[in-house]
C-alpha cells in the first residue's frame, strides 16, 4: 500500500465513519443475526494474496455491520452506554497513527505526560481534591482488580513473594461490599485468589444503597472471628439502578479497622462534572482508590477507563519489576507507567480523552450529563404517570428502572410479561434496553448516556414499549 492509497482508503474510511454516525438511525439498534451467521460468510482461510482496501471496506459494509450492535444509535439505552464523539473518534484515530508505546517514560514522554495532565483535568472537573494519582485501564473490572492488589499489598502479607496457598499463618482476607455491586469485585476478588466466599455482599436499604449499620456488623463479626477486613468497595452509581451508597460512612467504618476504600464510580463519577450532582463524590476523597470510566458516560471511545489512588506506592509495590532490558537512565523523577499494572504495553489513550475535555470544555459535559438526566426524569414521569406501570427503583442520575405491573400478577408472572415486552421492543430495532432483578424482581431498564439521544429517542422508546404491552396483553 503506497502512503498515497492510505490517503485514498482513510479518507473513503472517514468519510463512511462520518456517515454512519450521522444515519446510525438507519441500522436496527441490537444486531439480528443468529449465533454464528457472520463467521459462516467468511473465508475460513486468510488470502493467499494481499487485497485492495477497497474490498475490506466493502465487506465491513456488507458482512460485518449486520453483526454490529450500534452502541453509537442515539436510542442504544441497555447496559450503560458508551458512545463515541468525534473529537474521542479523531483521538482514536491519531493514536493509531502514533502507534506510541507509553510502557516506559522514555519510551514516548508524551504519553506519559499527557495522561498525568489529562487525569488531573478530569479530577479536577469532578471537583475531587489534589494528591490523586491517575492511571488509564482497558476497564473497570481491570481497574478494581488493581486497587484490591494494591490492597491486598499494603496490608503486609508479603503475597507478592510467598503467594496465598498453604500458609496456614495467612488470615482470611475480606472484601465487602453491597449485594448491589459489579460483578467486577467478585471477579477481581477470584483473579486475586482471595476466594469468593471472602467477598461479603452486605444487604442493601430500600433505596438499594449499602446499609452501613450492617458493613459495620460484618467487619466487627468478621474481626472477632479472626478474619482480616482487606477492603470496602462502595458503589456511586450501581450497575441495576444507579443507587449510591454511603461512601462517606463507610470510609469512616473502614478506618476504624484499617481497610482500604475502593469507590466504583464506573458509571456514575462523571455525574460529579455538574457542579449541581458534585455531592455524589461526597466521601470519595478519603478513600483510598477509585475508578471511573471515561468510556462509558464520558463520549470518549472504548475504551478508558481510569483508576486513581491516593496511595500509588503500595500499588507500585504490588506490581514493580525490572528487569535488564527495561533499565533505562531516566531523568528525575519520571514515572514509568509500567509500576502501576500487569500490562507492559501502553497505549496513547489519554489522547482521545484530552481531545474530548478539550472539545467540550466542563460546560459542555455538564450540559450533555445534565440533559441525560433530565430526560431519565422525564420518562420517569411518563411511567409514573401511565396506569398499570411502575417505577422499581428511584431515579438517582440518568438510567431510570419501570415496568409493567398489572395488579394481581405474580412476580413470576410480571417476569415473563416484562421480558416479552422487552425482547419484542428489541427485536424491532428501534430502541435497545436491557433489564435486572431487583430481589426477586424483574425489572427493565432505560439507561440514558450516549452523545446522540435527544428527547424524540426517548419519546420513540416509551411509544414502542407502551405497543409492545398493548400488543403482548392482548395476546396478538
Ligand atoms: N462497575 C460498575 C458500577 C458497572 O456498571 C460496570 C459495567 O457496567 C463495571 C464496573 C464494569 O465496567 P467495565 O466494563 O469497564 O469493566
Amino acid at each position: 500500500l503506497s502512503p498515497d492509497e492510505f490517503r485514498a482508503a482513510a479518507h473513503s474510511a472517514v468519510d463512511w465513519i462520518a456517515d454512519y454516525l450521522e444515519h446510525s438511525e438507519r441500522y436496527p439498534v441490537r444486531s439480528a443475526v443468529a449465533p454464528g451467521a457472520i463467521r459462516a460468510q467468511l473465508p475460513a482461510s486468510p488470502p493467499q494474496q494481499g487485497e485492495p482496501l477497497a474490498a475490506m471496506l466493502h465487506d465491513v459494509e456488507h458482512t460485518l455491520l449486520p453483526g454490529i450492535t450500534h452502541w453509537n444509535h442515539p436510542a442504544f439505552f441497555a447496559y450503560f452506554a458508551n458512545s463515541a464523539s468525534y473529537p474521542g473518534i479523531l483521538g482514536e484515530l491519531l493514536t493509531a497513527g502514533l502507534n506510541a508505546n507509553g510502557m516506559l517514560w522514555i519510551t514516548s514522554p508524551a504519553v506519559t505526560e499527557l495522561e498525568a495532565v489529562t487525569l488531573d483535568w478530569l479530577r479536577q472537573l469532578m471537583a475531587l481534591g489534589d494528591g490523586w494519582f491517575g492511571q488509564i485501564t482497558d476497564t473497570a473490572s481491570m481497574s478494581t482488580f488493581y486497587a484490591l492488589a494494591a490492597a491486598r499489598e499494603r496490608a503486609g502479607f508479603d503475597v507478592r513473594t510467598k503467594g496465598m496457598a498453604a500458609r496456614p499463618e495467612l488470615p482470611r482476607l475480606r472484601v465487602y461490599c453491597s449485594e448491589h455491586a459489579h460483578s467486577s469485585i467478585d471477579k477481581a476478588v477470584i483473579a486475586l485468589g482471595l476466594g469468593l466466599e471472602n467477598l461479603v455482599k452486605i444487604p442493601a436499604d430500600d433505596q438499594f444503597r449499602m446499609r452501613a449499620a450492617l458493613l459495620e456488623d460484618a467487619i466487627a463479626a468478621d474481626v472477632a472471628a479472626g478474619y482480616h477486613p482487606l477492603a470496602v468497595v462502595p458503589c456511586v452509581g450501581t450497575t441495576s439502578t444507579t443507587s449510591i451508597d454511603p461512601v462517606t460512612v463507610v470510609v469512616r467504618i473502614a478506618r476504624r479497622y484499617g481497610c482500604w476504600v475502593h469507590v466504583d464510580a464506573a458509571y456514575g463519577g462523571v455525574a460529579a462534572i455538574v457542579p449541581e450532582l458534585q455531592y455524589i463524590l461526597d466521601g470519595v476523597d478519603a478513600a483510598d482508590s477509585f475508578v471511573v470510566n471515561p468510556h462509558k458516560w464520558l463520549f470518549t471511545p472504548m475504551d478508558c477507563s481510569v483508576l486513581y489512588t491516593r496511595d500509588a506506592a503500595a500499588l507500585k509495590r504490588a506490581f514493580a519489576l525490572l528487569p535488564e532490558y527495561l533499565v533505562t537512565q531516566t531523568q528525575g523523577d519520571a514515572v514509568n507507567l509500567m509500576d502501576y499494572g500487569i500490562q507492559l504495553g501502553r497505549r496513547f489513550r489519554a489522547l482521545k480523552l484530552w481531545m474530548v475535555l478539550r472539545a467540550f470544555g466542563q460546560d459542555g459535559l455538564a450540559e450533555r450529563i445534565r440533559f441525560h438526566c433530565e430526560l431519565a426524569r422525564e420518562f420517569a414521569g411518563m411511567v409514573h404517570f401511565e396506569g398499570g406501570w411502575e417505577l422499581t427503583a428511584p431515579v438517582t442520575l440518568s438510567l431510570v428502572c419501570f415496568r409493567l405491573a398489572p395488579s394481581g400478577a405474580t412476580e413470576q408472572q410480571l417476569a415473563t410479561l416484562n421480558a416479552a415486552i422487552m425482547e419484542r421492543v428489541n427485536a424491532r430495532g428501534h430502541v435497545y434496553l436491557s433489564h435486572t432483578k431487583l430481589g426477586d424482581r424483574y425489572t427493565l431498564r432505560l439507561a440514558i448516556g450516549n452523545i446522540r439521544t435527544d428527547r424524540q429517542h426517548v419519546e420513540l422508546a416509551w411509544r414502542e414499549l407502551r405497543e409492545a404491552a398493548a400488543a403482548i396483553t392482548q395476546g396478538e
